[in-house]
């Protein structure tokens, strides 16, 4: 049973939606209304850990900012509208533009919602096949593609994402990750904080590689700091040590590996001495590195969001890999694994394996990914004219003036676009260039499946959760608004309409037919009923070895010197050995658990305390520019520049300043009271959207050039 009922009290267990660890609730409501949230302690992952976001659902879910009805603005602001009157009214909207420019005028994204909602999954596909158009695009791009690139070029299968083995590993090496922050991301481990003193309670080794000695680095063995987006530079040397000195041992991988020899070959370049030269780690502390992570038995390298969002991104995700790889430490208990999820993405015959460059952009040319276009690529092709322009735009929850590179630049294009669409609950930086805001039912009022994070996850799992509230009002769920404005569209430009299915519809079959279904015989005999009497979830045990099965390359081995990769290798020779140290500060971002992207500053609970929205400046560079601590200051890069207090810490690199994502929401006509009265200011009004790996088309978000001055002191701010 998922309700267990107590007079009129009912608990029901469900996941947070709030980050990648999808903690376990037990939450209980009472006549409509969520009364408590707490820890599930018999959820298999999170058995009981919650961090404060997860209790804050609470007051979020009555956030009375929160839109009820579909709104259209009009000459006096915003008018509620039925949703058959907003859905007409966005569908003709929306084809009026692709009949007057093409189908590629009409442009979509979807933000972090991919991950916590699983009908958008399910279901962008209708309104995608009725818009037709190329200008799609994802989270992927500003988030996590050189993982997803990695793992098509080397696996075959973008979606064949390996995850830390924490649990059981004796050697952790994180690069550009915070998870005492994040709580772990494209690595589903909630309580991180007691899985990592696990690792260090049973002796194993816990090393952090970052620009800042951030919360997780204060737990750490070791922390090395090291100049932002460096770090291809780094793993580079890394290979390099294990390849000269003869501790590369791929142990059971030999067999199912192509090109290691290649790749060592092209490596002999990057020795320790000229990567202390630009990353600033000393050449022993990485020979003294590689020869650890080589001894250690059960070991594995991880770099997420910092090593990822940054000029070599893609490239320093294969390396990273190729360290587990040349290590024997893939697909290897306590090293990089695959989970074996109960729906597959990545074994679905009809999902797309991660079709790279199959065409480029109109006005930079940038490559496509799995069907999509860089999100880097939409004010230009917003604000260039010409055919193929971008003229609409349909934003399904996301906040992409906050969330994109050079914000103010994007912020100006959705202004000049002839329509917009926003799936969204706020009016928010983005949603309030929007024609028309369809608001889908809140998280707690629809079922879920969790799809995409327990494919990341530290053990193999699955978990169904029915609503914990019902829908009142009409209101919709995101799937049935995607296909309700598919269907639309289709009609009016002639299309065959697709008949559809619920999206647990969907899972049940996936799941019966999956790698613990009732047809594959396995003795879970997983169907969505089952999960339905095991609300908790389901635990289907540790993570298991797949090689050589799960590769989808056309040979079933492991690429290991892609030849898109191996070429961007020259790239990183001419441009980061190049490189010669400037006067210049390196901007770099920064999460605190109290946050989520833009998700969380309208919540009185988690915006209480210390302001968040800080610059994080090394004493000695203040010192150096004559500033005060907590003094106002005007930090400038390329594209714009943003004023906020700064605030001194050892904990920052010198040379490197931090400013948080997902601020400012202060902007004219933003409808979030509490976020506005918090607003602080955007880091992505400092990153430029012409900065891009071109690999990937993903934006530096790390190791932005900017200058720092004072501006007046402190007591006039507080
Ligand atoms: S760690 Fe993430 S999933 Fe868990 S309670 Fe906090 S926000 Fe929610």
């Amino acid at each position: 049973m998922a309700i267990e009922v107590e007079g009129t009290i009912e608990t029901h267990y469900r996941n947070c939606y709030l980050c990648e660890a999808v903690c376990g609730l037990e939450i209980k409501t009472a006549d409509g209304h969520v009364i408590s949230v707490r820890g599930d302690k018999d959820d298999p992952l999170s058995q009981g850990y919650i961090c404060p976001k997860g209790v804050a659902i609470e007051e979020m879910y009555k956030d009375p900012d929160r839109l009820q009805q579909p709104v259209k603005r009009s000459g006096s602001g915003w008018q509620e509208i039925g949703w058959d009157e907003a859905l007409d009214f966005a569908a003709d909207g929306l084809v009026d533009v692709q009949r007057r420019f093409g189908d590629d005028a009409v442009a979509d994204f979807i933000g972090n919602a991919y991950g916590t909602i699983y009908g958008i999954v399910t279901h962008i596909g209708y309104l995608r096949s009725a818009l037709k158009s190329r200008n799609s695009a994802s989270l992927a791009s500003i988030d996590h593609i050189s993982h997803l690139i990695t793992s098509a070029l080397m696996y075959g299968h973008q979606f064949l994402l390996t995850v830390p083995d924490l649990d059981r590993s004796e050697y952790v090496v994180m690069a550009g990750a915070n998870p005492l922050a994040s709580n772990g991301s494209l690595m589903t481990a909630p309580g991180v904080r007691d899985r990592l003193k696990a690792l260090k309670a049973r002796g194993g080794k816990l090393v952090i590689i970052d620009p800042r000695r951030t919360e997780t680095a204060k737990l750490a063995d070791t922390h090395l700091f090291i100049k932002p987006g460096t770090d291809a530079a780094f793993a580079a040397a890394i290979l390099n040590i294990l390849f000269e000195e003869g501790l590369a041992n791929p142990r059971s991988l030999a067999g199912h590996l192509n090109g290691l020899d290649e790749v060592a070959a092209a490596l002999k370049a990057f020795t320790p001495e000229r990567a202390e030269a630009v990353t600033g780690v000393e050449a022993n502390s990485i020979r003294q590195l590689a020869r650890e992570f080589a001894a250690a038995d059960r070991a594995v390298w991880y770099g997420r969001i910092g090593t990822c969002a940054q000029q070599f991104g893609a490239v320093t995700q294969w390396l990273f890999s190729l360290i587990n790889v040349a290590t024997g430490n893939l697909d290897r208990p306590g090293g990089f694994m695959w989970n074996t999820p109960a729906v597959d993405i990545a074994a679905d015959p009809n999902s797309d394996p991660g079709r790279y460059a199959e065409w480029r952009t109109r006005v930079r040319g940038l490559p496509s990914f799995g069907g999509e276009a860089p999100a880097t690529t939409f004010a230009e092709e917003m604000l260039t004219e010409g055919k193929g322009q971008i003229r609409a735009f349909v934003c399904i929850a996301s906040n992409p003036v906050l969330s994109f590179p050079n914000g103010h630049r994007l912020d100006a294009a959705l202004a000049s676009l002839d329509f917009m669409v926003a799936l969204e609950p706020f009016i928010t930086a983005t949603s309030r260039h929007a024609n028309v805001i369809l608001p889908a039912a809140r998280h707690l009022q629809c079922d879920h499946y969790e799809l995409i994070f327990h494919s990341f996850a530290m053990r193999n799992m699955a978990k169904y959760m029915q609503p914990a509230l019902p829908i009142t009002d009409g209101g919709k769920h995101d799937w049935e608004i995607l296909v309700a404005l598919g269907e639309r569209i289709a009609e009016r430009k002639g299309l065959p309409v697709e008949p559809t299915i619920s999206p647990a519809a969907m899972i049940d079959l996936t799941l019966q037919n999956g790698h613990y279904g009732k047809a594959s015989g396995h003795p879970a005999a997983l169907t969505l009923d089952k999960l339905k009497d095991h609300p908790h979830g389901i635990d289907l045990g540790p993570l298991q070895s797949r090689l050589p099965d799960c590769l989808q390359t056309a040979d079933k081995r492991i690429h290991c010197a892609p030849p898109e990769l191996m070429a961007d290798l020259r790239r990183l020779e001419t441009e980061l050995f190049a490189a010669r140290s400037s006067e210049e500060l390196l901007l770099i971002g920064r999460r605190h658990v109290r946050s989520k992207n833009s998700q969380t500053q309208n919540c009185q609970r988690l915006m209480r305390g210390r302001n968040l929205c800080e610059l994080f400046m090394h004493p000695d560079d203040l010192a150096k520019r004559q500033l005060q601590n907590g003094q106002m200051v005007r930090v400038a890069s390329q594209t714009g520049e943003v004023s906020l207090p700064v605030a001194a810490t050892e904990d920052i690199m010198p040379g490197v300043v931090s400013i948080p994502h997902g601020f400012d929401h202060g902007r004219q006509g933003v409808r979030q009271s509490i976020a506005s009265e918090h607003a602080g200011v955007s880091a992505n009004d400092l990153t430029d959207d012409q900065r891009v790996d071109p690999v990937t088309g993903m934006a530096v978000y790390n190791g932005v050039p900017v200058t720092v001055e004072g501006l007046y002191q402190a007591e006039k701010v507080r």
